[in-house]
């Protein structure tokens, strides 16, 4: 996987955006607290970064029929913190560390919204971007999915290497020599 440098609040901000309409016509609050500084740039990558917290806001909806929807994004240990905080059906105690695995669903048989392949596919894809997918809930209150990622700042917050000093005297415009 190709990491990039991002703006990841702006990442966020978009992707949240996507999901308005949607909350809306469920009566849902939709609430965005990104804290995150919009110039802080980040080695990642956009897809993956969009791909996960899609998936983990669409859950929230699925599973979310009145409250709201919160997306919280800060700055913790030096890593960034992206919870999806729902009011929804909750997930059970004994169940919960079973959301992740392929094809789960907790209902089972009974689940006629979903394949149980979200979570499954964005815990991979947070992978991919040396990230983290965890989860808390209370069954009939609410759950909140984590997304953490590191920092990886831009080489360009960073002092230059030796090597990265030398490659950049390397053009010569020779067209005044
Ligand atoms: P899909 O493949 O369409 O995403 P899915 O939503 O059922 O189907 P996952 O996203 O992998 O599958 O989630 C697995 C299961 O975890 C869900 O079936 C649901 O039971 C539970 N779950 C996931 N997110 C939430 C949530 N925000 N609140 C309550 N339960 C959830
Ligand atoms: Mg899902």
């Amino acid at each position: 996987v190709v990491l990039d440098e991002v703006y990841i609040s702006k990442i966020i901000n978009d992707t949240f955006s996507l999901h308005k309409y949607q909350a809306e016509q469920k009566g849902l609050t939709f609430i965005n607290e990104n804290q995150l500084d919009p110039i802080l740039k980040i080695k990642s990558n956009e897809f993956r970064l969009r791909q996960v917290i899609s998936n983990l806001i669409n859950n929230a909806l699925k599973y979310t029929n009145k409250g709201s929807i919160k997306l919280e994004s800060k700055i913790v240990n030096d890593k960034i913190s992206i919870d999806i905080v729902d009011t929804g059906i909750g997930i059970d105690d004994k169940k919960i560390d079973q959301v992740f695995r392929k094809y789960y669903t907790v209902d089972g048989e009974k689940n006629k919204v979903g394949f149980g392949l979200g979570l499954h596919i964005s815990q991979i894809l947070a992978k991919q971007i040396n990230g983290k997918l965890s989860v808390k809930s209370k069954l009939g209150k609410g759950s909140t999915f984590t997304l953490q990622v590191p920092m990886n700042k831009s080489v360009a917050n960073k002092k230059p290497t030796i090597q990265s000093r030398v490659t950049k005297e390397i053009p010569v415009d020779t067209s005044i020599v």
